[in-house]
């Protein structure tokens, strides 16, 4: 093995020099980019913004340590990403329409104590992770929950009964999620694991009568500890 081709590759200390000076430089251009977009932090990033964000750091990343790519172009790119960033989001405070094309649109996953998606995958969003995101906010099944929007930045906003109006629902915890079955032992209140829907059941086999599926889970009503 070519070490000293592997790790130096030419770069004497002049260019060492300079490669701090230019990571310095570009630093300071995409802090005051970033400060320009308007944008507070960047905790959840819509997928254009993203994208916004990787153009900004593959144009400002070469230039940090390739000696034969200049500044001034790379300043060029980084201000004009940053004008469509604000030209785009002016464009959707206008048009709802263009906002929806740009960054879709908020998204029931569970109203009332049901879920609205019938199938595994909705929004590139699979159950498992949508349970995840439930379990986060500290919900034990269905019944707790009033709505459960998905929002274009891919953040879940989660809505509660009151207490005293928690219903049955689908448990979503591992374990007893994980307890279903295909054929009813004995009489009891049962939630459809693929949409959460409640069905007074006797012994046997029962399809749910909304998205045909036919496992079923005991539903619970336990209330919300806070
Ligand atoms: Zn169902």
């Amino acid at each position: 093995m070519d070490w000293e081709r592997i790790f130096l590759h030419e770069v004497d200390s002049q260019f060492a020099l300079e490669v701090i000076f230019r990571t310095t430089f570009m630093f300071i251009v995409i802090m005051a980019v970033l400060r320009l977009s308007g944008k507070r932090g960047v905790r959840q990033l819509s997928i254009f913004e993203l994208a916004i964000i990787l153009s900004l750091g593959s144009a400002a990343g070469d230039p940090m340590f390739y000696n034969d790519v200049a500044m001034v172009p790379t300043v060029l790119v980084c201000a004009t990403a940053i004008g469509l960033y604000r030209l785009i989001t002016w464009l959707m405070t206008k048009s709802e329409r263009f906002e929806h094309l740009l960054e879709g649109k908020p998204v029931y996953i569970v109203e009332d104590s049901i879920m609205t998606i019938k199938d595994d995958i909705k929004d590139g969003l699979s159950k498992d992770e949508f349970f995840a995101e439930l379990r986060d906010k500290g919900v034990e099944h269905l019944g707790q929950v009033r709505a459960a929007i998905l929002e274009t930045n891919g953040s879940m906003s989660v809505f509660f009964y009151p207490e005293e109006e928690v219903k049955y629902g689908l448990p979503i915890l591992p374990h007893a999620y994980r307890k279903h079955i295909n054929s009813i032992t004995h009489d009891g209140l049962y939630a459809c694991i693929y949409c959460g829907t409640l069905k007074q059941l006797s012994p046997g086999r029962h399809r749910c009568s909304r998205c045909t599926h036919r496992e079923w889970v005991q539903a619970i009503n336990t209330k919300r500890v806070s």
